[in-house]
C-alpha cells in the first residue's frame, strides 16, 4: 500500500517473521532442521547425467566440503573464488564455503585473462575452484591455490564417513558477516564487488519461500525447477539456493544451455516452473511459430527476469503456450534476488514486473531532484529493506551513491507504482547495457577503446536489439588523420573482453558530449542512437 503522508510504498504481501537469532549462516538456516520426509527426496539433479543430491546428502556433503576446505586452509573471512558453469557441484560449494564463515565469490567463465585478473587483484580469494577448460585462463594469476572442482569433489566424497569428526568444529556465523561478493556496476562505473551478508540472503530466502508457499497453497515443495540461468549471477543464486531449498523443491540443473536441451529435460522431469532471461522467451516464440512438437505439458509458469521483456513477445508467447503462466519478477545483484514478483493469476498479461516482495518499502522520486512522487507518476526506483546489500567491497564511495544514510537504494531503473500497488518499469537511467540479460559496464569498455591509438575519444551506450535486448554501441572520436574503420574497432575490443562484451556497432563523432564536470552526455549520445536507427 502507499501511504500519501510519507510517499513509501510498503509490500501488500504479509510479512513473515525473519529469524530473529542473531547468530544463524544461510547453509544453517536452509538445512538444518530437515524433516524425515525432506532428506531422501532430491535437491538437485543434472538434467544430462540424472545424478542427482538429495537434500540429506546436500547436508552431510556441505559439511565435509567444508571440512575439506578446511583441511586446504581456508578460514572465516577468506574469500573463495569460482569459475565454473552450472553443474551439480554448485550449489554444494557455495553452502560448503558459507558454512565455516568463508566468502563465496563468483566470476563468469566466459570472462578473459585480463577480466579475471582484475577481478582477483579486487577480492583477493585464497582458492580458486574451476574447471579444466577455464584453468589455462587462470594460472599464475593467484597466490593462493588453484584447484578442479572435480578434484576437490572427489576429496569430498572420499572423506564423507569422517564428516561428524569435522561437525564439532563448527563455527558460530552472525547474520551480520559476509557470505558472499557478487559483482555488478551498479548505476556507475567499473564492476564492484557487492557484500552479501548471510543476513541478507536468509531474508531473500524466508521472503522468496513466503510467497512462493501463498501462492501454492502451502504446496511449493510439489515444484520442479529448471536452472537454465548461471548460478554465478545473483538471479540464478537467488532462486535455485536460497529460494528453492527453503521450499524443499527440486531443481534440475542444465550444464550447458540449448534451447532443445532445456525442452527435452523439461519433458523428462516434468518441471513445472523455469525461471528464464528474455532471449529464452524470444527462442520459445521462434521455435513455436516454426515447427510444431513443443507441448511443454508439465510446465506451469514461465518467470522471466534480468532485462525487459517486449509486450509483444509476451502476448505471442502466451498466444503459443496457452497453458504457460508468464510472469515477470525483477531485482538486482544489489538487492540480494528479486524484489519483485507477480502473483499467480492466470490469463493476465504481466507487462508489471509484479509487486514487493513483503518486508519491502520502496518509493518512486524525481531523478534530478530526488523529490517524492505519488502513484502513477514515474521517476527513479529507491528500495529498502533486509535484502538489500551491504555495500561495495572496500568502496565508501560508490557504496555512499548506491545508498543514502536512510538506507534507500538507488536502482537506476525508471518506474512507476499503480494504484493497486503493481510496479512498472519503463527504461534503465543508469549507464549499465544488458546484452541477453549480461551485465556490460560501459566505463569497463570505453577504457579499451582509449587504450586504442588512433582513439581521442569514446563513449559506450546501449542499442536495441530484437535478439539480444541491447548490444553496446561505441561512439568514437578518431584522432587527427585516422582512418580507423568500424570493423578495425570492433576486432580490437573483441581480443580484450569478453564475449558477451563485444562492441557490435560503432559510430563516428566529432566529439563527445560532456558536462562541465567532464561527465559524459549519455542521454544525447542515446538520442543520436535512435536518430541512428531510423535511418537505416
Ligand atoms: P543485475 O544486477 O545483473 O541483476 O541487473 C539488474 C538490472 O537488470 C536492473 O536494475 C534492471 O535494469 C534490469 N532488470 C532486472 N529485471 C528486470 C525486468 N524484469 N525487467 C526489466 N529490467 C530488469
Amino acid at each position: 500500500g502507499f501511504c500519501p503522508s510519507t510517499g513509501i510504498y510498503h509490500s501488500k504481501w504479509v510479512s513473515p517473521l525473519l529469524p530473529q537469532n542473531p547468530y544463524l549462516s544461510l547453509p544453517s538456516f536452509l538445512l538444518s532442521p530437515l524433516l524425515p520426509k525432506t532428506l531422501h527426496k532430491p535437491a538437485f539433479i543434472d538434467s544430462t547425467s540424472g545424478d542427482s543430491v538429495t537434500y540429506g546428502q546436500l547436508r552431510s556433503l556441505t559439511v565435509t566440503a567444508a571440512c575439506t576446505l578446511r583441511a586446504l586452509g581456508v578460514k572465516r573471512g577468506d574469500v573463495v573464488l569460482i569459475v565454473s558453469p552450472n553443474s551439480l557441484h554448485f550449489p554444494l560449494l557455495v553452502l560448503g564455503v558459507m558454512y565455516i564463515g568463508a566468502i563465496f565469490s563468483t566470476a563468469n567463465p566466459l570472462h578473459t585473462r585480463p577480466e579475471l585478473q582484475a577481478q582477483i587483484q579486487d577480492s583477493n580469494p585464497i582458492l580458486i575452484l574451476t574447471t579444466q577448460e577455464h584453468k589455462p585462463k587462470l594460472d599464475g594469476l593467484i597466490s593462493g591455490l588453484l584447484i578442479m572442482v572435480q578434484t576437490f569433489m572427489d576429496d569430498v566424497l572420499n572423506h564423507q564417513p569422517q564428516h561428524h569428526t569435522c561437525k564439532s568444529s563448527k563455527v558460530v556465523i552472525s547474520q551480520g558477516e559476509t557470505a558472499a561478493l557478487m559483482y555488478s556496476s551498479g548505476t556507475t562505473g567499473k564492476s564492484k564487488a557487492v557484500v552479501c551478508s548471510h543476513g541478507n540472503l536468509i531474508a531473500m530466502s524466508c521472503l522468496l519461500s513466503h510467497v512462493w508457499e501463498a501462492q501454492a497453497h502451502g504446496e511449493a515443495c510439489k515444484d520442479v525447477y529448471m536452472c537454465v540461468v548461471p548460478l554465478f549471477h545473483m538471479f540464478g543464486l537467488s532462486i535455485f539456493v536460497c529460494g528453492v531449498l527453503a521450499v524443499r523443491s527440486t531443481v534440475v540443473i542444465v550444464q550447458k544451455y540449448s534451447i532443445e536441451e532445456m525442452l527435452v529435460a523439461v519433458e523428462e522431469y516434468k518441471v513445472t516452473r523455469l525461471p528464464v532471461v528474455p532471449p529464452i522467451i524470444v527462442q520459445l516464440v521462434r521455435l513455436r511459430n516454426g515447427a510444431k512438437g513443443v507441448e511443454l505439458g508439465s510446465l506451469k509458469e514461465v518467470i522471466c527476469s534480468g532485462a525487459p521483456l517486449g509486450k509483444d513477445y509476451m502476448e505471442c508467447f502466451s498466444k503459443c503456450y496457452p497453458h504457460v503462466r508468464l510472469s515477470q519478477c525483477y531485482g538486482l545483484t544489489e538487492t540480494n534476488g528479486p524484489i519483485t514478483l507477480c502473483d499467480g493469476v492466470s490469463g493476465r498479461l504481466h507487462v508489471s514486473i509484479g509487486r514487493l516482495i513483503p518486508c519491502l518499502e520502496a518509493k518512486i522520486v524525481e531523478v534530478q531532484t530526488g523529490k517524492l512522487l505519488p502513484p502513477l507518476k514515474y521517476g527513479e526506483l529507491c528500495v529498502r529493506g533486509p535484502p538489500i546489500m551491504q555495500g561495495y567491497f572496500k568502496n565508501q564511495e560508490a557504496t555512499s551513491i548506491a545508498i543514502n544514510e536512510e538506507g534507500w537504494l538507488h536502482t537506476g531503473d525508471l518506474c512507476f507504482i499503480d494504484t493497486c500497488g503493481l510496479v512498472y518499469i519503463l527504461d534503465r537511467i543508469k549507464e549499465l547495457i544488458k546484452y541477453k540479460a549480461y551485465q556490460v559496464a560501459p566505463a569497463e569498455l570505453e577504457e579499451v577503446l582509449l587504450s586504442h591509438p588512433q582513439i581521442d575519444d569514446a563513449a559506450v551506450i546501449p542499442y536495441p536489439d530484437e535478439e539480444a535486448g541491447e548490444i553496446p554501441m561505441a561512439c568514437v572520436v578518431r584522432s587527427e588523420a585516422s582512418k580507423l574503420k568500424e570493423i578495425e574497432i570492433i576486432n580490437y575490443v573483441t581480443t580484450k573482453v569478453a564475449p558477451y562484451k563485444r562492441v557490435r556497432k560503432v559510430v563516428f563523432l566529432e566529439s563527445i558530449p560532456r558536462s562541465p564536470s567532464g561527465k559524459i552526455l549519455r542521454r544525447q549520445l542515446r538520442a543520436l542512437s535512435t536518430y541512428q536507427r531510423l535511418e537505416i
